[in-house]
């Protein structure tokens, strides 16, 4: 007999495996470049494989920094040839462009500049992403979509086969007025194409709580993340060990463990698992949280940066 799925159900796949647990797919976006997102993306999914998750990330900006980021060189077919391939002649197998890194599997690719022009125009094939997933969200617990910083095809498509989007927000002046882009390409999706989508927070990201300055921004983006009803996250802090961390080839988590941006996101991962009511894929659930509170607290971290 098949296994009954712990999560809830996202609805029949092509391949009918509806009984089978089903990853949760989240879209890692924001319309402004710059502030986090592929960062966000691997550590982030290296912190969940480190809590027993099988995560899939999957690049779909054309720069691919997160491949660069991963050192991983991606095979041919890569994500673009299977995109091509969904729309043109209705099949593929996406887990030909899947490369094993550090724990984690990735899907990217060359040739996705091709993707945003060329199948850009042609109606009603933003769901191809989704059609590529669907037959592996069984061998995954969670899928992290790494978006480019425009709501062109490939961001368009990311919000089609996401269940959630988590919003990384630069704690710096101006960052919150790109935030309705994205909160609008969000509700557009949604009405459109997804009607399960919903955010699942912000994540503030290069806080730097030395000063009054990301104090300030951080209280805004908490204030804004009330306003839409949804959790602002523990920030993660600015550093430099996330650059070098990228220079290495390796997620945060295994760069630095210690430090403070490896605590953040192994935070912020326990964050997502209770919101997300996350079980991996041992079925055991999250172990308890060592930082407890789910929405950022101003008080908390004037009292955590003291
Ligand atoms: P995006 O994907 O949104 O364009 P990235 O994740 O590539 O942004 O980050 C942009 C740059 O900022 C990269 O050089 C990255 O190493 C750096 N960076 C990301 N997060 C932090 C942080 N918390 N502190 C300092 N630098 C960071
Ligand atoms: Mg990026």
């Amino acid at each position: 007999m098949a296994p009954v799925s712990p999560f809830p159900s996202r609805g029949a796949s092509p391949v009918g495996f509806t009984e089978l647990p089903m990853a949760r797919t989240i879209a890692i976006a924001n319309l402004k470049g710059g502030v986090g997102k592929t960062t966000t993306t691997i550590s982030l999914g290296a912190a969940l494989v480190e809590r027993g998750y099988r995560v899939l990330l999957v690049d779909l900006d054309i720069q691919q920094d997160l491949c660069a980021s991963l050192e991983v060189s991606t095979p041919r077919p890569g994500l673009a040839d299977v995109l091509f391939s969904i729309v043109l002649f209705k099949n593929a197998e996406l887990s030909e462009a899947f490369v094993e890194v550090r724990g984690l599997t990735v899907a990217g690719g060359y040739g996705l500049q091709q993707v945003e022009t060329q199948l850009n125009p042609l109606k009603d094939s933003e769901s191809a992403l989704k059609f590529a997933l669907a037959p592996h969200l069984d061998q995954f617990d969670i899928v992290l979509l790494d978006c480019g910083p425009s709501i062109g095809y490939l961001t368009r498509g990311a919000l089609t086969a996401a269940d959630d989007v988590l919003i990384p927000i630069q704690t710096e002046f101006l960052a919150l007025n790109d935030l309705p882009g994205i909160m609008s390409a969000v509700a557009s999706i949604k009405a459109r194409l997804n009607p399960r989508l919903k955010v699942t927070g912000f994540v503030p990201t290069m806080y730097d709580g030395r000063t009054r300055h990301g104090l300030e921004i951080l209280e805004e983006i908490a204030a804004q993340a009330k306003r839409h009803g949804v959790p602002a996250f523990n920030p993660i802090p600015k550093t430099i060990r996330l650059a070098e961390a990228s220079a290495s080839g390796r997620p945060i988590t295994q760069y630095a463990p210690e430090s403070s941006a490896a605590l953040a996101y192994h935070r912020l991962a326990i964050e997502i698992e209770r919101c997300g009511e996350l079980k991996n894929s041992t079925g055991s659930v999250a172990s308890p949280a060592v930082f407890s509170r789910p929405v950022a607290s101003v008080s908390m971290q004037r009292m955590a940066q003291a």
